[in-house]
C-alpha cells in the first residue's frame, strides 16, 4: 500500500513576509471575540521580533521555554492555561521558534480538540478530531517540523511524536531574516539535522523518485550553505529543511536517528546535537555523507562533545540500546529487512560506549 499524505496547504517565502502575518491571521479572525495565541519560543521575550507580533483584541502571547525537548506534561500546561484564558478556543494557534516551539504549537493546537493528555496520542493516528488552525513561523532551518505530520513529545513512558495528518500546519511563513541571531553551533547542529534527513533518505531502502527529488535538492542546498558562500543562505537553509522534510516524509530516517533517540532519552541530549555526535561514528554506513559532514564541521570549527557515555551504568547503557532498536522502520530503511543480524545489541552498544 502506497502511503497517501497530506502536505502543507499554504505556504508564504520571502525575507520581510513576517509583516504579513497579520494578513494572514485576519482570514481566521471570524468574530469579535475571536482571539490568535502565540507560541513563541521565550528566547524572543523582549526582543524586537516578540515587538512585532500582530496581536489584536484578546490575543494571547505565549513564550514557552525549549531548555528542554518538548514533555506532554508542558503540552498538558499549556492547554490548560489556554483553555482557562477564554470560554472560546482560539481562533488560530501560531507557533514561532525552533523545531520544539514548532513542534509545542502542534500539540497545543491537536490537544485543543481531542480530550484528555497529549501522552495518550504519542504514537500514529490516534488523533479523531481536526485540531485548530495552526501556523508555523519558523526561527531556526533544518528540522522539517514546519512540515512534518508528527511533534516529537518525551511522555511518562515514551520518546515518541504524535504523528497524524491533523498534526500538519495549515501554513508555514518562511522569513529568512529570523534567523539572524541564531547562535552558531545551533545554526550549525539543527541544519546538520536537515542533512543528515538527507543522507538517510538517499542512502535507505526504501527510496523512491519522490523522496530523491527532495533529497537531492535539499542536499545541494545544504552544500552550498555550509560548504559555500552565499549571501543567501539563510533562505537556501530555509528551502533545504523544507525538502529535507518532504523527502524523509515519503522514505524514513536511519541509524543516526535511530542512535539519536536512544541519546536523547536518557541523557537529555537535543535533536540536532544528537544526530551530530551519532552521525560521527557512522562512517561504515554512510562513508560519503560522513566523511562531508566532517568537512563542514571543519569549516565552522565546531567540535562535538565526547566521552558522553563514559559514567553511564548498565542499565543506563541497556535502556539506551533498547531505545535505539525499538525503531524498527528506521533499522529497516537503513539496513534492509534482516537489520537484526546486522545491528545486534552488542554492536549498538559497542557504538555508544564510543560516544
Ligand atoms: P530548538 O527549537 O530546540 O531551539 C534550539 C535553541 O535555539 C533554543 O535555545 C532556542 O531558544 C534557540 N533559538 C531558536 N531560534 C532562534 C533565533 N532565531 N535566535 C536565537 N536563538 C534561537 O532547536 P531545533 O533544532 O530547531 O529543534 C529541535 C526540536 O525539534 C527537538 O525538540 C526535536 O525533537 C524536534 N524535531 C521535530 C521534528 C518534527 O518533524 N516534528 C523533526 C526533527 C526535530
Ligand atoms: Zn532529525
Amino acid at each position: 500500500m502506497y502511503r497517501n499524505f497530506s502536505i502543507v496547504p499554504k505556504i508564504i517565502f520571502g525575507r520581510g513576509s513576517f509583516n504579513q502575518l497579520d494578513d494572514v491571521l485576519a482570514e481566521q479572525r471570524v468574530g469579535p471575540e475571536s482571539y490568535i495565541a502565540f507560541v513563541i519560543d521565550d528566547v524572543f521575550v523582549g526582543k524586537p521580533l516578540e515587538k512585532r507580533l500582530p496581536t489584536r483584541g484578546k490575543d494571547l502571547v505565549l513564550p514557552v521555554n525549549v531548555a528542554d525537548e518538548p514533555k506532554t506534561s508542558y503540552i498538558d500546561k499549556l492547554v490548560a492555561q489556554i483553555k482557562a484564558y477564554a470560554p472560546a478556543l482560539p481562533a488560530g494557534i501560531v507557533g514561532i521558534g525552533g523545531g520544539a516551539a514548532m513542534d509545542i504549537a502542534k500539540a497545543v493546537s491537536l490537544l485543543l480538540t481531542n480530550p484528555g493528555s497529549s501522552a495518550d496520542y504519542q504514537g500514529w493516528d490516534l488523533i479523531k478530531n481536526p485540531a485548530v488552525y495552526h501556523a508555523a513561523v519558523p526561527t531556526l532551518a533544518g528540522t522539517g517540523a514546519e512540515i512534518s505530520r508528527t511533534c516529537i513529545l518525551t511522555g511518562p513512558d515514551k520518546k515518541l511524536g504524535i504523528n497524524s495528518d491533523y498534526t500538519l500546519y495549515n501554513q508555514i511563513l518562511f522569513d529568512p531574516e529570523l534567523l539572524v541571531g541564531v547562535p552558531k553551533d545551533q545554526w550549525f547542529y539543527t541544519g546538520m539535522d536537515c542533512y543528515i534527513h538527507d543522507i538517510e533518505s538517499l542512502n535507505g531502502k526504501f527510496i523512491n523518485a519522490f523522496s530523491m527529488a527532495y533529497g537531492e535538492k535539499s542536499r545541494e542546498l545544504c552544500r552550498q550553505v555550509f560548504l559555500g558562500d552565499y549571501e543567501d543562505a539563510a533562505d537556501r537553509l530555509m528551502m533545504a529543511s523544507y525538502f529535507g522534510g518532504m523527502s524523509i516524509a515519503y522514505s524514513q530516517v536511519g541509524a543516526c536517528h535511530a542512535l539519536s533517540y536512544g541519546l536523547s532519552y536518557v541523557l537529555g541530549i537535543h535533536h540536532g546535537i544528537g544526530c551530530c555526535i551519532a552521525f560521527d561514528y557512522l562512517e561504515d554506513i554512510y562513508p560519503e555523507g560522513v566523511a562531508e559532514f566532517r568537512k563542514m564541521m571543519e569549516r565552522h570549527q565546531i567540535s562535538l562533545p565526547r566521552g558522553l557515555t563514559k559514567n553511564l551504568d548498565q542499565a543506563q547503557l541497556d535502556k539506551m540500546v533498547k531505545t535505539a532498536l525499538n525503531l524498527n522502520p528506521l533499522w529497516e530503511n537503513c539496513l534492509g529487512p534482516d537489520w537484526k543480524s546486522i545491528m545486534t545489541p552488542e554492536k549498538t552498544l559497542a557504538l555508544y560506549k564510543k560516544m
